[in-house]
């Protein structure tokens, strides 16, 4: 087993509720935390939690978040000998992961190559086929340039097909294509698109699901072994993006879970992976097809943390730290997490403001995870979601019941939240494991 030099200060190159929770977990593991943040950051609550903070630039992401030279120095400068990326900005940059490493820093994450080859969705893929995890029915690697060749792939796949940016995230840098008329122009339009998102246009083409569900496994590992710590059901989606999450996954065959969690472990150690990652497959008619590996931690994590009492970040560190893998958990309950975004009801656009008044729900099975606090700022810089509401019950029934009673009590003053479409999803009928596919968000909405 590959053991890390010891670190004992940690610098978390991030911001909102993820940098908190970062900040928490290394402090009651006795590590030292440096915060960044922009100027539009200034007082955020990972400013004041951490054990120091220092600003790494002006507003605009690409100026301070995503700014790995400005991360650096902040590094040099505090004394920090880790980093820690978070979820999005810099944390599958595998070029992140390189600097950082060349620095003789610890980067808590997996190997840059590794990053590199599962952050890739079209090297991903290949990599999980060759050790025999089911995929889609696709293009088999990029498509190249060649139109002719483009309209037989697709003919051969089936329409209606989804072309997808290899490099895409956040649910963005996909379009599906209905017929072979329209396929050109969705082509130029995806590549130019993800020219401009991801500064990669290499595309693919995967065959397009009607009603699948989201269901993810979370693993942790050390380079040499591997833990699955079960499932997460992600199906309650808007615009492919996450709105809530849950663990277990409700009404699909435990044994069937179980193989695929052994799949997963299996892949972990032929890739050699190191830390906590996530293997994301769509489900459907009884079979599982892998689509994605995030090589990260996930805004999400906290579902499995519900159900199995394993502090997901608190591992990862001590992970890292030389300690062996937690031992398999047993499952307890049901857990929900629902993202509070900052947005207008009516439009559905980012609602940034300042927050003038928080009340929190409480309770037994009740978590918050967030960087709110009366009169913060929300700036309108960064990702919308503002908070995540996690709920635990002994059953899936009592988990919702809670969650309806949390969402009722929560309120952020000065800020419109999503807060009244969550409650419509969790009240709809659809909400059940037999109804529920990646698109029933968008036809309740
Ligand atoms: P991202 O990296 O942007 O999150 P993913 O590949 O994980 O992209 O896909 C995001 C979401 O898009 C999935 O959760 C699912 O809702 C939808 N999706 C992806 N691939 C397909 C597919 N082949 N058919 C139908 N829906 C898909």
């Amino acid at each position: 087993m590959r053991t890390e030099p010891p670190f004992t200060r940690v610098l978390i190159a991030n911001r909102g509720e993820i940098a908190v929770r970062i900040i928490r977990a290394c402090h009651q593991l006795g590590l030292a935390t440096v915060a960044v943040y922009s100027s539009a950051d200034r007082g955020a609550l990972h400013t004041r939690l951490a054990t120091s903070a220092i600003c790494i630039g002006p507003a605009p992401a690409k100026d301070s978040y995503l700014n790995i030279n400005a991360l650096l120095t902040a590094a040099r400068i505090s004394g920090a000998d880790a980093v820690h990326p978070g979820y999005g900005f810099l944390s599958e940059r595998a070029d992140f992961a390189r600097a950082v490493t060349a620095e003789g820093l610890v980067f808590l994450g997996p190997d840059a190559d590794t990053i590199a080859t599962m952050g890739d969705k079209v090297s991903a893929i290949n990599a999980m086929k060759a050790v025999g995890i089911p995929t889609l029915p696709g293009s088999d690697g990029a498509v190249g340039d060649d139109m002719d060749r483009i309209e037989a792939l697709a003919d051969t796949i089936g329409y209606p097909v989804l072309i997808k940016a290899s490099a895409g995230g956040g649910g963005r840098g996909m379009r599906r294509v209905d017929s072979a008329m329209a396929l050109k122009d969705a082509i130029d339009l995806t590549r130019s698109e993800a020219k401009a998102a991801f500064g990669d246009d290499t595309l693919y083409l995967e065959k397009f699901l009607p009603h699948p569900r989201h269901i993810e496994f979370q693993i942790i590992a050390n380079g040499e072994d591997a833990l699955c710590l079960g499932e997460r059901d992600c199906s309650a989606q808007r615009r492919h993006q996450k709105l809530i999450e849950e663990a277990p996954a409700p009404g699909i065959d435990r044994d069937l879970i179980e193989s695929m969690m052994h799949r997963c472990e299996q892949a972990c150690r032929s890739l050699k992976y190191r830390g906590v990652g996530t293997f994301e497959f769509l489900y459907q008619d009884g079979a599982f097809f892998f689509i994605e590996m995030n090589t990260r931690i996930q805004v999400e994590h906290t579902v499995t943390e519900m159900v199995t009492g394993i502090d997901l970040i608190a591992a990862q560190l001590q992970l890292a730290q030389g300690a062996p893998l937690p031992a398999p958990p047993q499952v307890r309950g049901h857990a929900i997490e629902c993202r509070i975004n900052a947005e207008d009801p009516r439009t559905q656009l980012p609602s940034p403001g300042k927050v003038n008044a928080l009340m929190l729900p409480g309770g037994p099975g009740v978590r918050w995870d967030s960087a709110l606090f009366a009169g913060a700022a929300v700036p309108p810089h960064y990702d919308s979601m503002v908070g995540k509401l996690i709920c635990h019950g002994d059953s899936r029934e009592q988990a919702i019941a809670r969650m309806h009673q949390a969402l009722t009590e929560l309120k952020i003053e000065g800020i419109h939240t999503n807060q009244a479409l969550q409650q419509k999803i969790l009240a709809s009928d659809d909400f059940s494991p037999w109804q529920q596919d990646i698109h029933f968000a968008a036809r309740l909405l």
